[in-house]
């Protein structure tokens, strides 16, 4: 993988694809600034070397060129977390742009307007590619968050810099955290699938089973699983043309000796609401009329003993409706095992859309070795796929 440390970028003007699609408040102002933050230290590697910096994103999905959509909002999150005031220019091709690229001093950052006002962008027009190409030297991507993306700014831009193209910081340091849980030495490797569906799920197992020796389910999903084993689940979620799937996984498990801990109790509710009532039943003799919507207390020891013999391990996908607090526990006991496997040694990555807001939520982000920023992205990782923004860098 070749980086933003392998190239020297004295004078010369580098386009850097980020993901500054962050969230705004009514008032436009930015309320979590994290992915601003993820890119500094690919853009101040370029302007220590002396080089200058052409930042381009897009911000939500823009039908009409609406104002709220305009990357303007966040040029002072942006100038304030760089340290250096960053400039700003209304349109991302054109003459404006043009002009504004050939003042650009060394050591200077200008972010053009929102990529996506141009509906050319997630179409992968070639043509805007390659106007948007004119303003760098050199292209760097560094935008995980659409990696999996086939647009213009992400991936066909790449075509016209044969050479001079490069992975961020940030980019290349997702790729290598999933490689380092997905092709590791370091053994027990566990991975914990939790949420909802197996339907959005299966892949990933699929992809994981033969690189894992444990594999916890917990989650919605779960009760797929147990029903298919003839358990009685209540009213439960399940996804009852997803049970033949589920005894395959298992069979493919035994058979390529991978240990499935499924749950054994669960927290079960008679509605799905923070004023249910709530009760503690073995997983699979739930009663009609109830619902599991956390993992119990024995589930919970189970869980913890695996991740504690845990080398690596892997998080997506919290085991319960975490999101409210009478149904947070097991995800959050699940995290803090995870954080103390992390202390004594192991290496964990926590990944993909739910298990990340619950770290945040349970201030464990800090007490685990990586925490991924982009939801879409690394699920297709984790499923094998070869990004379109990450292949056109390896070319
Ligand atoms: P996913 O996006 O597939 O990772 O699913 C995450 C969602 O799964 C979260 O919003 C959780 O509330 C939900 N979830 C977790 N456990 C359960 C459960 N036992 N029943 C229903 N939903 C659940």
């Amino acid at each position: 993988m070749k980086t933003v440390n392998d190239i020297n970028f004295k004078n010369k003007k580098t386009l850097i694809r980020v993901d500054f699609n962050v969230p705004l408040d009514k008032d436009f102002n930015v309320t979590d600034d994290s992915r601003i933050r993820a890119a500094k230290p690919t853009i101040l590697k370029i302007l220590e070397d002396g080089g200058s910096c052409i930042l381009m994103s897009h911000l939500g999905r823009p039908k009409n060129r609406e104002v709220e959509f305009s990357l303007k909002h966040i040029v002072k999150s942006v100038s304030n977390i760089l340290k250096i005031q960053v400039k700003f220019v209304d349109d991302c091709i054109g003459p404006k742009v043009s002009e504004a690229v050939s003042k650009l001093k060394p050591g200077e950052i200008l972010l053009l307007e929102n990529l996506r006002y141009y509906e050319e962008e997630t179409r992968g027009d070639l043509d805007f590619s390659e106007k948007l190409s004119k303003f760098g030297d050199f292209y760097v991507n560094d935008a995980f968050g659409t990696a999996h993306r086939a647009h213009a700014s992400t991936a066909i831009i790449a075509e016209f810099f044969p050479e001079n193209k490069c992975f961020g910081l940030l980019l290349a340091s997702e790729v290598e955290n999933v490689k380092k849980v997905l092709e590791t030495t370091e053994k027990p490797v566990t991975a914990i699938i939790g949420g909802a569906k197996v339907s959005s799920k299966i892949t990933i197992i699929e992809n994981i089973l033969d690189k894992i020796d444990h594999l916890i389910i917990g989650g919605g999903m779960a009760f797929t699983f147990i029903k298919a084993q003839g358990g009685k689940i209540g009213s439960s979620l399940v996804e009852d043309d997803k049970q033949q799937l589920a005894l395959e996984i298992l069979e493919e498990a035994k058979k390529i000796n991978v240990k499935v801990h499924l749950p054994v109790d669960a927290v079960i509710a008679d509605s799905f609401s923070e004023d249910a009532n709530t009760k503690i039943s073995p997983v699979d003799s739930i009663p009609e009329g109830w619902m599991g919507l956390d993992v119990g207390p024995k589930t919970n020891e189970l869980f913890a003993k695996v991740i504690a013999d845990s080398k690596t391990i892997l998080w997506n996908g919290p085991v319960g409706v975490f999101e409210m607090d009478k149904f947070a526990d097991g995800t959050k006991i699940l995290g803090e095992s995870i954080a103390k496997a992390t202390k004594n040694g192991a290496f964990s990555l926590v990944g993909g859309g739910d298990s990340v807001a619950a770290v945040h939520k349970f201030n464990l982000s800090d007490k685990v070795s990586y925490v991924s920023t982009g939801g879409g992205a690394m699920l297709e990782m984790l499923e094998g796929k070869t990004l379109p923004g990450i292949k056109v860098l390896m070319e």
